[in-house]
């Protein structure tokens, strides 16, 4: 029935100079949403509103679901679209369009006019009050409410006039693509892709990188990387996933350095190589899915030790969260299934029955040096090695 929309986005923190970055973003990412929907659309730019606007039929459920994924955006509304024919035209516009979505209207309403175009004849309180007769006249037993009205029927009166009286939350935040790129550690656990999709939802493009060590960790363990990427490319487009193999490097550590320090060093050079992988594919920060407490290597300490490597901006979104809050997001946005299947982590395999819990950064960089001989070849190795997987 509805054949546009009108898109709502929220205006902090976009004026000025700002504004239109914001919304060319947000289109680019509307095309791309609505590219898998069954359909043709014109998505356009029109005095700070954006139109969703659909050419012949369409699959309205697709269109509506797939814009719900697009952050930035506030509030879909089913609009139509009317040519300005004079006000009685319009009067009678907004009856069939009453009678077309609310059938036998028994609610409270208000009309909600708003005129934009100045020399509509009529002004916005005129038009609300005579709008209000003309449905009071044809539905009896509908009654208006100012206050907390059932219904509210908006009329825009621009260049053409817009009816619409839904409003479908979207996810809010910023669309991708307005704050820059980062580079997720991405495991095949619960919380990096939950912590993906927060940092994407501020608007960050996201590249990934996932430590593989096979024979220890599986290929099925790769393939639900790579399926855990898919899910966050739902939300924040396209990820470029790079596929380190960190078997030697592990092995190394697990030869020369005391074993309840494994899992630090091996976090540490993690963090190293991911942010050399994203100097050179143009990221801003690095992002990981730690939370304080949850885990021996996330002690406050041990995140003060893994934190010390780096020179990049580390975005940690959940490191206040608790593992249910987690859990809930991850569920809501379809990672949970995923990340729950049971395939070993390579952080799994060497860890200590014991791990230091509160290391101590002095010793952790004397143990380091016993890697000293081979260690900076093997990383450099390994990152020329990297296998890159475009996602989504
Ligand atoms: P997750 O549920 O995200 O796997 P976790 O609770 O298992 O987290 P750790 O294994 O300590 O915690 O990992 C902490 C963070 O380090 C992860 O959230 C992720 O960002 C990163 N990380 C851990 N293992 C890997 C890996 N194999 N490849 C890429 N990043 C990883
Ligand atoms: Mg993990």
């Amino acid at each position: 029935m509805f054949q546009a929309f009108l898109i709502k986005y929220g205006e902090i923190g976009i004026k000025g100079k700002n504004r239109y970055l914001f919304e060319d973003a947000l289109v680019a990412q509307i095309r791309h949403a609505l590219k898998g929907v069954e359909g043709t659309f014109q998505v356009t730019k029109e005095q700070g509103r954006i139109y969703v606007e659909a050419e012949g039929s369409f699959d309205y459920e697709e269109a509506v679901e797939s814009m719900g994924r697009v952050f930035g955006i506030v509030g879909i509304c089913p609009v139509v679209i009317l040519e300005d024919e004079g006000f009685e035209r319009l009067a009678e516009e907004v009856v069939t369009y009453l009678k077309e979505h609310y059938g036998d209207c028994k609610k409270t309403f208000k009309v909600h006019a708003k005129r934009a175009k100045k020399t509509y004849p009529k002004e916005s309180m005129e038009i609300n009050a005579e709008l209000g007769g003309r449905i009071l006249e044809q539905f009896p037993e509908m009654k208006v409410d100012v206050h907390h009205p059932e219904l509210m029927l908006y009329v825009e009166i621009r260049e053409r006039i817009y009816l619409y009286s839904e409003i479908i939350p979207g996810l809010g935040g910023m669309p991708v693509g307005t704050n820059g790129k980062s580079m997720l550690l991405l495991s095949g656990g619960i919380d990096s892709p939950v912590a993906g999709y927060m940092v994407a939802k501020r608007g960050v493009k996201i590249d990934a990188v996932y430590f593989h060590a096979p024979p220890y960790t599986s290929e099925r363990a790769k393939q639900k990387v790579v399926d855990l990427a898919a899910k966050v490319a739902r939300y924040a487009g396209p990820v470029y996933l790079y596929v380190v193999n960190f078997t030697d490097i592990q092995l190394y550590i697990y030869e020369k350095c005391p074993h309840d320090e494994l899992t630090i060093i091996m976090r540490r050079y993690m963090m190293r190589i991911a942010e050399r992988i994203a100097q050179k594919t143009g990221c801003l920060g690095l992002i990981t899915g730690e939370s304080i407490g949850q885990v021996a290597s996330q002690t406050v300490q041990s995140l003060a030790a893994t934190n010390e490597v780096c020179t990049m901006p580390v975005f940690r979104p959940l490191i206040a969260f608790d593992k249910e809050d987690i859990v809930t997001i991850s569920k809501k946005i379809d990672t949970y299934e995923t990340s729950i299947q049971p395939f070993e982590d390579c952080c799994t395999i060497f860890v200590a029955k014991h791990p230091v819990t509160k290391p101590n950064i002095n010793v952790i960089k004397r143990s380091e040096t016993k890697l000293e001989e081979k260690i900076d070849a093997m990383v450099d190795e390994a990152i020329e090695t990297a296998e890159l997987i475009v996602v989504g």
